[in-house]
């Protein structure tokens, strides 16, 4: 597909026409609006609405709130006619409205590069799941042991834990070294202080479009349609923190300070393509958790470390389609039960890791709990992040001369808040 925006058409664009990904901008007086990419450059949606161009909602203005959700709820009938109407609107040879009017071009079109991008749609909750085969036994092997690396549920249950909406932010937001109990083996009593091991976790988020009703279930393929699209997650994690805290109950404080997603939400129409399956089943799955068809994407990722002041290594490179549940089926299990999904939920995929030692998605595997540090092009060494380093995890679907990509997922870590002062 053609654009009459140049930039889209380029082999390296991470935003050709048939990606169209949302987002939300920040204006000149900084105030949001949801905008899609196209090339190198963003179109502002609420102007498309309010100049009659674009209807999402039957005459009702969507776009007119500074994030995503009430385009989102709308559901999938509407994501496609939006998505079909924007694809005529951007086509070479389409419907002129925007091409063909100089005024509407200058009011609602932006360079990428003059604008700062704010958190794409209001996170009603975030659920983090533990769904890579690769990165599970790692860390089970380290934690416990290589035979009893897998817990014995672990491949009959999309395994996940419910984390904090509330800090969850969008690329560019630098955050503090969060401060913890620590005890280390040695140690008679824990101490308090900044935490030693900080780590991240490159995962894929299913952003939920529509909800259930609580008390009511989803089948996988329901699940599939509830989910509005994706982004790139950073699920940063203390590793001191988590290995004093996490049982019986699972990670807490070593997974709250912050979680990083990319800007762009690319939507399952533009991955459609890219579809594939879950891995040959172990064990049989129970009926409802069972797909009824590809529900995994191939997206190959990758995760950038830079010091501070210092050009960037890439530190690990993996794909999506390496895990062993897909989003669809992590909603439709959290459903199971009766749980009300809602618009703006938001599910982390788990550590995407790869079988090979420069595919896996954390610190903690890349240097083997800190016993192995790996060496950056500057020459510095890394077991887990300094201050001042930068993380930048970069994802995209390569198709036949283009990408579709989720811009960069990127976060800075400073120096610990002093506590107590
Ligand atoms: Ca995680």
């Amino acid at each position: 597909m053609k654009s009459w925006v140049e930039s889209a058409n380029s082999a390296t664009t991470q935003f050709p026409l048939n990606n169209l990904p949302y987002g939300v901008f920040l204006d000149a007086d900084g105030a949001g609006s949801p905008c899609v990419a196209i090339g190198d450059m963003i179109v502002d949606l609420a102007v498309l609405e309010d100049e009659g161009v674009l209807d999402a909602g039957g005459g009702e203005a969507v776009f007119d709130v500074p994030f995503l959700n009430e385009f989102m709820d709308l559901g999938s009938d509407a994501w496609a006619s939006v998505r079909a109407r924007l694809i005529d609107l951007l086509e070479e040879g389409g419907d002129d409205a925007l091409s063909g009017s100089d005024d509407l071009r200058e009011a609602c079109m932006i360079a990428q590069a003059e604008v700062e991008m704010a958190m794409p749609f209001v996170v009603g909750e975030y659920t983090d799941f533990y769904a890579g085969r690769h990165h599970a036994t790692n860390v089970g092997t380290m934690f416990r042991g290589k035979e009893n690396a897998l817990p014995p549920n672990w491949l009959h249950i999309p395994i996940g834990y419910n984390g904090r909406a509330s800090t969850v932010v969008v690329s560019g937001t630098d955050f503090p070294r969060p401060n913890g109990q620590l005890k280390g083996p040695n140690d008679a009593v824990p101490s308090f202080g900044p935490c030693k091991r900080l780590d991240i976790e490159l995962e894929m988020g299913a952003v939920v479009g529509t909800g259930n009703q609580m008390g009511q279930p989803v089948s996988v393929a329901e699940a599939d349609a509830m989910i509005f699209g994706y982004v790139i997650l950073n699920d940063w994690s203390a590793r001191d923190i988590q290995a004093w805290e996490y049982q019986p109950l699972g990670p807490f404080q070593a997974k709250v300070f912050a979680s990083t997603i990319s800007p762009w939400v690319v939507t399952k129409a533009a991955l459609e393509p890219f579809r594939t399956s879950t891995p040959e089943r172990e064990f049989e799955l129970l009926p409802y958790l069972q797909e009824p068809g590809p529900m995994l994407y191939n997206i190959d990722l990758e995760v950038a470390l830079a010091p501070e002041g210092k050009d960037e290594t890439v530190i690990s490179r993996t794909n999506y389609n390496e895990m062993y549940y897909s989003s669809a089926q992590q909603l439709a299990h959290h459903a199971s039960g009766g749980c009300e999904m809602t618009t703006g939920d938001l599910l982390g995929s788990g550590t995407i890791s790869g079988p090979e030692k420069d595919q896996r998605g954390a610190l903690l595997e890349i240097t083997w709990s800190g016993a192995e540090p790996i060496t950056l092009d500057s020459g510095e060494t890394r077991t887990f992040l300094e201050d001042g380093d930068t993380v930048t995890l970069r994802g995209g679907a390569k198709g036949d001369g283009y990408t579709i990509g989720f811009g960069d997922c990127a976060g800075t870590i400073l120096p610990a808040v002093k506590f107590p002062a």
